[in-house]
């Protein structure tokens, strides 16, 4: 049977771990706004990061500017922030089991494409694939910096992929992976398939309770991750 359809991963728990990420990012806050903030004081599973520091924000009681020119400021900083913690081993970034084999899977299958959605600004989504192994898999998708609302992003990863592909893919023949609940209600919010995958703050047991298409403890096995997703590219209508 032909295959076609498309595989949104998301990258934090589900395809990457980072520990001690909240080293680069507190100092990568205090650099582009000049005064201390902490990301363990918000939930940052399944958020984007402009809405983490929106929040950081909002907590100190201090007014965020209008405007994208903080975006971008902060977004390199927090990418050198991440790069300098790494290279003093502060802060590790790596591939989850079995995420590059999976992508590299997935890239094999003929009429079938990855991409990521991910609520990290684009330059250290980019940066964290590299950091993790993972340079250049999957190739497409939509960031914390296409939009602040984690719901928006399957859909513009999924315009993005079609532009490049030249053609359609119904929203039934999109599936994203990823580690939270919120992950869950932005396929949902674009009638998308989700699985969800126990490898970030939530259990496999947590996670299923919502409602996922299929629930994975992780992503070590290829054939069984391969086998679940292409499941649900099979029977479409669910
Ligand atoms: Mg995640």
């Amino acid at each position: 049977m032909k295959q076609y359809g498309l595989i949104l991963f998301d990258i934090d728990g589900t395809l990457t771990r980072t520990q001690n990420g909240f080293l680069p990012f507190n100092e990568a806050f205090l650099k582009t706004f000049g005064f201390a903030g902490d990301i363990r004081t918000v939930v940052p599973d399944g958020n984007t990061d402009p809405l983490i520091v929106e929040e950081i924000f909002a907590k100190a009681g201090r007014k965020l500017e209008a405007g994208e020119a903080w975006r971008q400021t902060f977004a390199v900083d927090l990418r050198d922030s991440y790069a300098r913690a790494v290279e003093e081993g502060r802060t590790t970034v790596r591939a989850l089991p079995g995420a590059l084999e999976l992508v590299r899977a997935l890239g094999n299958i003929p009429g079938l494409y990855s991409g990521i959605v991910t609520g990290n600004f684009e330059l250290t989504a980019r940066w964290k694939l590299e950091a993790a192994g993972l340079g250049g898999y999957p190739p497409l998708g939509a960031c914390g910096s296409d939009a602040c609302d984690r719901a928006d992003l399957p859909r513009i990863a999924k315009g993005r992929c079609e532009e490049m592909v030249g053609a359609p893919f119904g929203p039934e023949r999109c599936v994203v992976v990823g580690d939270t609940p919120k992950d869950l209600e932005a396929a949902r919010a674009n009638r998308m398939k989700c699985v969800l995958v126990g490898t970030g703050r939530f259990s496999p047991a947590q996670l299923r309770l919502c409602g996922p298409d299929a629930c994975l403890h992780d992503l070590a096995d290829t054939d069984a991750a391969t086998g679940a997703l292409l499941a649900l590219l099979q029977n479409p209508v669910g």
